[in-house]
């Protein structure tokens, strides 16, 4: 979880959460298939360190040729380096410039690993859709008004996402039903999973399976999660058709997006 690095495209600056993570993922696979490839090469592509200065920090950049890459990616790793993906043929110089050009990209993007790697006394966590303060009480964790028994001992970010998936997996099935009821609608299943780019799915069967971080997003946002996937049962894409049947399960699902798209990276 910490390892989560988000991409930046140079030819889409707006890109969603989700479609960085898609890219993510989509990369990911790609290098596992390079490196079974005899002519990828192991030696980094230069061996010229360069680095990136940011906000008095300096950020080592890691230069990554990528035989099928069609553009340049930048990541910030949870470590504090950069990793720069060059097409190949293209050049590392342009490459190094699109980084200098994206410095405020850096910083924004080190400040957020650094904020949500530190889950620790004092700190501030979504939950419910507000900003709640971890404080440690002998062996657990207070976590706004919810105490977290034993938590304090282990690592607090994985004992209290353990404690908030449980949660999710008590409630988001049966409020998916009532909301599915309300609306005439009947899903296969509904479950609860630890998707890292979604929040939530619906199968071709009609099999709905939702992220458990919807307890931290605002019920209002939760809702709309799983009206969005009910209403795939109807309309098995993102047509016209299927965001007019999303207006009428969830008239204010804009608002939604809006905070999805505002503070969802935070969750993940
Ligand atoms: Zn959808």
């Amino acid at each position: 979880m910490f390892r989560r690095q988000i991409l930046k495209g140079c030819s889409d600056k707006s890109q969603t959460a989700a479609k960085s993570q898609n890219l993510q993922i989509q990369f990911a696979t790609l290098v596992d298939v390079q490196l079974r490839l005899p002519w990828s090469s192991k030696a980094p592509a230069s061996n010229r360190v360069r680095v990136l200065d940011v906000n008095g920090r300096t950020f080592p950049i890691q230069i990554a040729r990528h035989q099928w890459a069609r553009r340049y990616v930048l990541r910030v790793t949870a470590e504090g380096a950069l990793r720069l993906t060059v097409p190949r043929g293209a050049s590392i110089t342009a490459g190094v410039a699109f980084a200098e050009k994206e410095s405020a990209w850096v910083a924004a993007e080190w400040a957020r690993l650094q904020a949500r790697a530190a889950w620790h006394e004092g700190a501030t966590v979504w939950y419910r859709g507000a900003r709640v303060t971890l404080t440690g009480e002998g062996a657990d964790v207070r976590c706004g008004d919810q105490r977290i028994t034993g938590a304090a001992r282990r690592d607090w970010r994985t004992a209290i996402q353990r404690h908030w998936r449980a949660e999710a997996i008590g409630e988001l099935p049966a409020r998916c039903l009532v909301l599915a009821r309300h609306h005439g609608l009947e899903p296969m299943s509904v479950r609860v999973r630890d998707q890292r780019s979604r929040w939530g799915a619906c199968s071709g069967r009609g099999a709905i399976t939702l992220n458990w971080r919807l307890v931290q997003m605002p019920p209002h946002v939760a809702d709309y999660v799983m009206l969005h996937e009910l209403a795939h049962l109807r309309q098995p894409n993102h047509s016209r058709r299927f965001w007019r049947e999303v207006e009428s399960l969830c008239p204010d699902w804009r608002a939604a997006e809006r905070w999805l798209k505002a503070f969802g990276r935070d969750l993940l």
